[in-house]
């Protein structure tokens, strides 16, 4: 009889214990889902940081809405990453990923993500020229950028981690992506590389999402030249230091001459921005 009483109460004890962790559970994902922040369908934004011309816009899809962002153009301020050149112009590297990562920024709010742009510059919208013009003007959300690699990226790094720490609390999907131009083999015309942080599955799933999709797109757009992108990990400062999940692309390089007439066309910067954007809504959606 006593026997069958501390049975039926450590039975009790063990039920109660277990509704109150679903209650406890229940409670989290009703509050998440109360201070989740969703931009719906319709909803207009204005970030003047695009420029005048692209500053206003709607949310017109919510297939990345519950998503938050960090987008990081490589380099800027002092440190122009690679320098090409075309007869009198310069190429800037940085300025290039920054008319990329402001296309892709828009075309994420449009499909209802949260976006932070962590590069910026408060005069260069997105812009319609093929020559970028220059400028050191470009800041880490406002801070100056320093030109010792190590601040440099180290700073960066802090202003995401800095975010994620609240973002994660209300949204599910948080990832930062790194745009470069440039690539390490000079001279070549390179596909696009993915690299993702050493042993982080969830950014070599994005990688992958990433080259599945700009490989599509190629056969779609250019089936006579293939694509041999690649996806690898790499131990790249900005990809080991930053908390979210991450992934670095290299979208061409700056000093070959195809890659050049490419990248000059802002149609084709717009494009390259379509498709990293197809790539997250992709990964986002686990196909
Ligand atoms: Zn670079």
């Amino acid at each position: 009889m006593i026997l069958c009483d501390i049975y039926w109460m450590t039975k009790s004890v063990v039920r109660l214990f277990l509704l109150i962790i679903y209650i406890g559970s229940l409670s989290t994902d009703a509050f998440a889902q109360v201070i989740s922040q969703h931009s719906a369908v319709g909803t207009s934004f204005n970030e003047p940081l695009f420029g005048k011309k692209f500053a206003k816009g709607t949310v017109t899809s919510n297939r990345l809405s519950g998503g938050c962002f960090y987008i990081v153009s490589g380099h800027g301020g002092p440190d122009p990453g690679t320098i090409g050149r075309v007869g009198k112009h310069a190429l800037h590297e940085d300025e290039y990923a920054y008319d990329i990562a402001l296309r892709l920024a828009r075309n994420l709010m449009q499909e209802g993500a949260k976006v932070h742009i962590i590069i910026r510059d408060a005069r260069d919208g997105i812009r319609e020229d093929a020559y970028l013009s220059n400028s050191k003007r470009e800041t880490c959300m406002g801070s100056a950028i320093p030109l010792n690699q190590t601040q440099r990226l180290s700073q960066r790094a802090a202003a995401i981690n800095k975010l994620y720490r609240t973002d994660r609390k209300n949204y599910k999907y948080c990832r930062a992506i790194f745009i470069h131009v440039d690539s390490r083999s000079r001279h070549r015309q390179t596909d696009v590389f993915f690299y993702h942080a050493r042993k982080s599955s969830l950014g070599q799933r994005l990688a992958l999402n990433m080259r599945r999709t700009f490989q599509s797109k190629y056969a779609q757009h250019q089936p006579d030249r293939g694509f041999r992108g690649t996806v690898s990990e790499r131990g790249l400062y900005v990809l080991a230091n930053t908390m979210p999940v991450g992934v670095f692309v290299e979208l061409g390089n700056m000093q070959n001459t195809f890659d050049q007439r490419r990248l000059v066309i802002p149609s084709n910067r717009q494009a390259l921005a379509n498709w990293l954007t197809e790539g997250f809504v992709r990964d986002k959606n686990h196909r």
